[in-house]
């Protein structure tokens, strides 16, 4: 199973774990509500080790729309920055390809705005949101191979995934992609 690949000046690895645990990345990603309130899922999780000023911080920028990304500090989080993503809910914001593309889009030109190095991405939208995971996947991995040909401050993306099988679907699609 292939796991990491370079694209351009960068790396892209696929890992199974805990977003929240990646103390070497400048930046995590957020898979986050309009309103940047801290839910479950990944949010949930982030919010828990951001610490109460996150929400705070989401407060001054919230709502904000399907596909738009928004950066605060990162808080109690071993990290410098997050980058929240508001991702499309599977059947109701349209286009959802296009929709999710935008939040890969959109944190990897904020994290090239802030010079941030290493970006972290969960499987955005996949979760409570529904979008089917093969098809994330294939905007997700389309979408930051395509940025990370671009001159950019960025020099490793890497996915968390949380499970294995996310983590197996993923590695696959990357695999396709390079075929
Ligand atoms: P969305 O509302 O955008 O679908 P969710 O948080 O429900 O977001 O799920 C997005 C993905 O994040 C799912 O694949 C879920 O399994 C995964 N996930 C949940 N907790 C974590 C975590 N701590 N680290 C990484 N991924 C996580």
């Amino acid at each position: 199973m292939q796991t990491s690949i370079t694209v351009g000046q960068a790396s892209l690895e696929l890992v199974q774990g805990d977003i929240t645990a990646q103390p070497d990345l400048d930046a995590i990603v957020n898979a986050a509500n309009a309103q940047l309130t801290t839910g479950g899922g990944v949010a949930g999780a982030i919010h828990g080790a951001a610490g109460p000023q996150l929400a705070r911080a989401g407060r001054a920028l919230a709502p904000i729309a399907p596909g738009e990304v928004v950066v605060t500090d990162a808080f109690n989080l071993p990290n410098r920055r997050v980058l929240h993503a508001l991702g499309p809910v599977y059947g109701r914001d349209e286009p959802p390809d296009e929709l999710l593309a935008s939040c890969y889009r959109q944190a990897l030109e904020l994290a090239a705005e802030e010079g941030l190095t290493s970006v972290g991405f969960p499987a955005i939208s996949t979760g409570a949101f529904g979008f089917p995971l093969r098809s994330a996947a294939e905007v997700a991995l389309r979408t930051v191979t395509d940025a990370l040909r671009q001159p950019s401050s960025v020099r490793l993306v890497r996915f968390v995934l949380f499970s294995a099988d996310d983590l197996r679907v993923h590695a696959e699609v990357l695999a396709d992609l390079q075929t």
